[in-house]
């Protein structure tokens, strides 16, 4: 029986799928459309009603749908290093024109099916079917044609026809393989400096303004006021620059509106996180993590605030009704640190299942949750991510985390795209066994490009952790 899908998600999917059309539809009538990483001020573009997406968020769609390695590959061919950071290696192969298609005969345009995919064919009982060579019978109906890389300059090249027609129509048809090329970039490196070589990169091959607002790491736990200063200077220059691009006055009313929206996203976002404070867990951060692609492509829509606000009363109603998405018996509870493993969440997801263990906090999502009251607040909230605050603040809000969601252990994922980000990981974990006394465990990882991960050794860490977290639990009773 299909799993039944509540009022805040179905919302949610559609505000996302919406961003999306209505990107495409404004490239398609001539109008420009962005791409912006994930924690630029979206309130600035806003105000000029301008159409936006989001590499960061792509990247991983493109990750979960099991074709980042094939364009992290198209990225290392470019010249592009290995390990430079999957998610910019597959933005940067897309910028350059590279897309996963599905392979076709060129003379009778059909597509050609990969023997080995698809899902194992059952008989009428559930039972999976063996064929006479001892292997199961593949259902035809799940099987799919062989990934290859195409080129969209060199399909433009192709003269009007059949073929190429057949080659548009071959690009992956899930939505964030089919975004608009960019006419302009907005880049902050409030995440990390890998998003300005990024960007810059994308500009010079696209050949289209970059506008860059440089937040800086920040040494000490406040934001002092002669950071706000550069920031706030920095939104001026943005203004001007958009001014240019679009050939429209700044409107500070739709700004007013933008930022009110992005604010009322934010406070809604961050109640729902906290309903994995509940124990059991209505849901699991895997679920947050689905979610992830609201909070990033739409804070500053009104659609945004309202699915959220929708997402919250169907999870009062989980709570009164004692149910949860969790599909087993929550026995432990473990914050789950760093960007998730997209193209293995199923592996991710086996072995905590096994073990009972549901991921009841995460770092990653509330880190979007950007709440302000005026302006020098908004420049003040935006030095608030996860890679550019000092390492106290960093323990300081994990602990917080960890305490408010009650968690027995944590899994740390040791994420080879992102550096600033496991950089300083050896030592948090040092720091919530001494501070909080829950076993920690860290696994080798990707974000992307699924060549980083072995779920071997991921399950290994996970029997790990559990049993840490089985003497810690007998420890206390005793
Ligand atoms: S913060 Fe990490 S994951 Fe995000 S772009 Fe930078 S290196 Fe990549």
């Amino acid at each position: 029986m299909a799993k039944e899908v509540s009022p805040g998600v179905l919302a949610l999917r559609k505000v996302v799928d919406d961003v999306h059309a209505d990107a495409r539809k404004a490239k398609a009538e001539g109008k420009l459309v962005g791409w912006s990483s994930s924690k630029f001020p979206c309130e600035l573009a806003a105000a000029f009603d301008l159409d936006v997406m989001y590499p960061e968020n792509q990247a991983a769609g493109i990750a979960a749908n099991r074709d980042g390695e094939i364009m992290c590959q198209a990225a290392e061919d470019l010249g592009f290093d290995n390990d430079i950071c999957g998610y910019a290696r597959i933005s940067l192969a897309y910028a350059a024109g590279k897309r996963a298609a599905r392979k076709f005969d060129p003379e009778t345009l059909e597509y050609i099916i990969d023997p080995n995919s698809g899902k194992p064919l059952k008989d009428e009982n559930g039972k999976v079917i063996i064929g006479e060579d001892g292997k199961p019978v593949k259902d035809p109906k799940t099987q799919q044609p062989y990934t290859v890389l195409v080129d969209i300059h060199e399909i433009e090249a192709l003269p009007d026809g059949a073929l190429k027609d057949k080659y548009w129509e071959s690009i992956k048809p899930y939505r964030q393989m089919r975004i608009p090329q960019p006419d302009f970039v907005l880049c902050c490196n409030n995440i990390c400096n890998c998003m300005t070589k990024w960007y810059e990169n994308i500009a010079r091959m696209c050949n289209i303004p970059l506008i860059m607002i440089d937040i800086p790491y920040n040494n000490t736990v406040e934001v002092h006021d002669s950071n706000v200063a550069y920031v706030r200077a920095q939104f001026d220059a943005a203004i001007k620059q958009l001014e240019e691009l679009t050939g429209k006055k700044f409107d500070e009313k739709k700004f007013e509106q933008a930022c009110a929206n992005a604010n009322r996203t934010a406070s809604a976002w961050l109640r729902v996180c906290d309903y994995l404070q509940y124990k059991p867990a209505p849901y699991s951060g895997f679920d947050l993590f689905n979610h992830m692609a609201d909070i990033v492509t739409a804070r500053a829509k009104v659609q945004a605030a309202e699915a959220f606000e929708l997402l919250e009363k169907d999870l009062e109603i989980a709570i009164k009704e004692g149910t949860t998405t969790t599909p087993f018996p929550e026995k432990y509870r473990v914050m789950f640190e760093g960007i998730p493993c997209w193209p293995k969440l199923p592996d991710l997801f086996k072995p905590l299942k096994a073990n009972g263990v549901n991921v009841t906090a995460v770092v990653y999502a509330p880190a979007f949750g950007f709440v302000y009251e005026d302006l020098d607040g908004m420049a003040r909230a935006y030095y608030k991510a996860p890679n550019s605050v000092c390492i106290e603040q960093g323990v300081d809000w994990r602990e917080g985390i960890c305490r408010d969601n009650k968690v027995d252990g944590v899994l740390v994922h040791y994420n080879r795209s992102c550096k600033p980000w496991s950089g300083y990981m050896a030592e948090m974990q040092r720091r919530f066994t001494a501070d909080l006394g829950i076993p920690c465990a860290g696994f080798d990882g990707d974000q992307a490009d699924p060549r980083n991960f072995n779920a071997a050794q991921y399950e290994t860490r996970v029997q790990g952790l559990v049993e840490a977290m089985e003497q810690n639990a007998m420890n206390k009773e005793g």
